[in-house]
């Protein structure tokens, strides 16, 4: 089968033949690939950065966001058949430690990722335990199955708490950053502001519904927020940049009491943070997140999507032949792009 790898350490990747995944243990499926989604990790493991170099260990075929059809399946798997359509969480948690037996399988303590530790969905075939997978409903297209992974981060960080009626600030319009517009609408805030720098970004934010959207190079974002919210603050932030000036101005820009989900990873030195005035005072609350709740959040997305209440056509703005997946990355790198696919088999 084709397969697109990490061959060996350094940057870039290569599309291969490679031979195709059998015999499934009790436990395992192999599921024939619809379709697979490039995520910035993926990118993150072109480019070679340190994070990659440390965790990665070549040859490894890359990827963890797909969807496709169940083709064969291990004896033990029970509520599973041939001819399923699924997507898969990447987060292959053990299900025995303390987290995975206390309804935390997100933060399991032996987790392995897709396409990181283990050969990933960069591929025609791909074998993962039964466990990770997800039954997707028919209504839901396979580029926006293949989405629902990221997505996932997404609902898990904007619904954290409830915001009917709350204000809400936004920081980083990549692809789960818009994504998590749509959810902060669906979820009845009253006011999304959103803060991104690139131009073709800003223009995906407004598409997907930001009532404001601020370039924090242009304008002083928390002054801004400031007018829009009457001086009070938002109530809610999202930091969905991975950047520490965007953070430290979500924190600003949070109203007293207000609360944060912070899903952006800031790459290189620890984040300094003035945590007696950003946090402590201001009596706020900081929620980290990981991942997704397994299979909570599955829940949520299918049903926002199944119901049209998420419209991710505003979101997937590219779908590629698998062959041409250097397209895809290099509109990624670029940042001209939301969420590309590339298309597997029909
Ligand atoms: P992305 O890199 O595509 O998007 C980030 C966006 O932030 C970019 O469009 C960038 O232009 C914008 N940005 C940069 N500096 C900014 C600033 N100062 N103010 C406002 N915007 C700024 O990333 P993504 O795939 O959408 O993911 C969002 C973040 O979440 C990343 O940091 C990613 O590493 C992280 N992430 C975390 C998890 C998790 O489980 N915690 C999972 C997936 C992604
Ligand atoms: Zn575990």
């Amino acid at each position: 089968m084709k397969a697109i790898l990490k061959d060996k350490p350094g940057e870039g990747l290569v599309m291969k033949e490679v031979p195709e995944p059998t015999n499934p243990a009790p436990d395992e499926v192999i599921v024939k690939i619809k379709r697979v989604s490039i995520c910035g990790t993926d990118v993150h493991i072109y480019k070679w950065d340190e994070w990659s170099a440390s965790r990665i260990k070549p040859p490894m075929i890359i990827g963890h966001e797909f969807a496709g059809t169940v083709v064969e399946k291990g004896d033990m798997v029970e509520g599973l058949e041939v001819g399923d359509y699924v997507a898969a969480e990447s987060h292959i948690f053990c299900g025995h430690c303390y987290q995975c037996r206390t309804g935390r399988a997100h933060i399991c303590q032996n987790l392995k990722i897709l396409g990181v530790d283990v050969d990933g969905a960069y591929a025609e075939y791909i074998k993962v335990p039964a466990r990770i997978l997800w039954k997707v409903s028919p209504e839901i297209d396979p580029e926006y199955a293949s989405v629902m992974e990221p997505f996932g981060n997404a609902i898990h960080t904007v619904t954290v708490e409830d915001l009917t009626g709350k204000t809400v600030l936004i920081t980083g319009a990549g692809p789960i950053g818009v994504m998590g517009i749509q959810v902060a609408r669906a979820e009845g805030a009253s006011l999304i502001v959103v803060s991104e720098v690139k131009p073709y970004r800003i223009e995906l934010a407004k598409k997907n519904g930001a009532d404001v959207v601020i370039n924090p190079m242009e304008r002083d974002l928390v002054e801004e927020i400031m007018k829009l919210t009457g001086g009070e603050g938002v109530d809610a932030f999202f930091e969905m940049s991975g950047n520490t000036n965007a953070l430290r101005q979500g924190l600003e820009a949070l109203t007293p009491g207000g609360f944060a989900s912070i899903l952006g990873v800031y790459p290189g030195e620890a984040v300094t943070l003035d945590i007696n005035n950003l946090v402590t005072f201001k009596g706020i609350k900081l929620y980290g997140i990981t991942g997704r709740k397994i299979f909570e959040t599955w829940r949520i997305a299918d049903q926002l999507l199944k119901s049209k209440r998420v419209d991710l056509s505003k979101v997937v703005t590219h779908v590629f032949p698998f062959e041409d997946w250097m397209k895809g990355f290099e509109l990624m790198i670029k940042g001209e792009s939301g969420k590309v696919v590339l298309k597997v088999s029909d």
